[in-house]
């Protein structure tokens, strides 16, 4: 019945996006657009079958996108205005670009929230359940339901909306492997995950050359995750360090002997008495050098016969970084514990 229903509830949002759109583009300070979303246009709809979305999307964005549903406040992550980065927000769905990150604020309500859209991108249907009316927002493409948009929001629109994080996808601006907007220029990152992250961030902190290093989650699903959503092995992240390197220091070679010397990179989803895919043994590398490195000495160690079983660590492309719970950082430190790796 939902798909009988979309065509309807299309036609009608597109009228109403861009009305929208118009009355939010007239402010005379509307935020830069930005220069690439053109992978969409307005006849280009996204009309999919329910059991076609039920394959496309996880459960959760299911339920929110298809059904109208509403993530607890707090919980979806992208809440924190300036955390990711310039980029664009695009729907999950169907991977339409539909808010820039200049247009982001942080509105304290629990949810990512933004003051305008970008044009014809979204559209507004008039809401009237849970016995309040408010103006629903649906992607325009899809049609997959987004959120609300209040009144109550900053300058120049006065527009807040109000956004599922869980129904958006992040896109940094020049996402390209091995650059960050934050990084400086005279350090390098490398990204590992070799079991528990306590040991392997006392490992790494101890070689000449790396300058800081931080443990977080990464790999995964979830945005934002906290350890215990990783312990539930729901969201797929592994436990990894991040550490920024002096290349004029030491090399990034170094730093992939130091990490295979320091774990057993034969055991799926294992590191000693610590099982789950949290613990698996990968590498994520930030630029095609590193990949090379990786894949060149990871080839090397299986043919030198120093391990029994083949090696099954993951290389694979850097992803978000989320850092982990201040507790979990310099632990051994702070535990006065020597470090367990070795
Ligand atoms: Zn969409």
């Amino acid at each position: 019945m939902r798909s009988l229903a979309t065509p309807m509830l299309l036609l009608t949002a597109i009228g109403l996006a861009v009305i929208l759109a118009h009355a939010t583009t007239t402010g005379a300070e509307s935020p830069q657009t930005p220069a690439t979303p053109t992978e969409t246009t307005m006849s280009d709809h996204l009309v999919l079958t329910d059991a076609e979305w039920r394959a496309r999307l996880t459960p959760e964005q299911y339920r929110v996108l298809r059904h109208q549903g509403t993530e607890p406040a707090f919980c979806g992550g992208y809440t924190a205005t300036k955390e990711h980065g310039i980029g664009a927000y695009h729907c999950v769905g169907c991977d339409a670009p539909l808010f820039t990150s200049d247009t982001k604020f942080d509105s304290g309500s629990g949810w990512p929230s933004f003051f305008q859209p970008l044009p014809g991108r979204i559209a507004s249907v008039r809401d009237a359940s849970h016995g309040m009316v408010r103006d629903e927002v649906t992607c325009a493409r899809c049609g997959g339901h987004l959120g609300h948009v209040f009144n109550d929001g900053p300058k120049p629109t006065g527009l807040r909306y109000c956004i599922n994080a869980v129904a958006l996808a992040f896109k940094a601006q020049a996402a390209t492997p091995g650059t960050s907007p934050t990084a400086p220029s005279t350090t390098s990152k490398a990204t590992f995950g070799a079991g528990c992250f306590w040991g392997v961030e006392a490992t790494f902190r101890a070689i000449p050359g790396v300058v800081d290093a931080r443990v977080g989650y990464e790999g995964g699903t979830l945005a934002e995750p906290t350890y215990h959503d990783v312990c539930s092995e729901d969201t797929n992240h592994a436990e990894v360090v991040e550490v920024d390197y002096d290349p004029a220091v030491v090399g990034y070679e170094r730093l992939l002997e130091v990490f295979w010397a320091n774990h057993d990179p034969t055991t799926p989803n294992r590191q000693g008495p610590d099982h789950g895919s949290q613990y698996r043994s990968v590498v994520f590398f930030h630029d095609t050098e590193q990949q090379r490195a990786a894949l060149e000495a990871k080839r090397k160690l299986d043919a030198s016969g120093r391990f029994r079983r083949p090696i099954v660590t993951e290389v694979t492309p850097a992803q978000t970084f989320w850092k982990a719970e201040e507790y979990h950082q310099r632990y051994l430190e702070k535990q006065g514990l020597p470090n367990c790796h070795r």
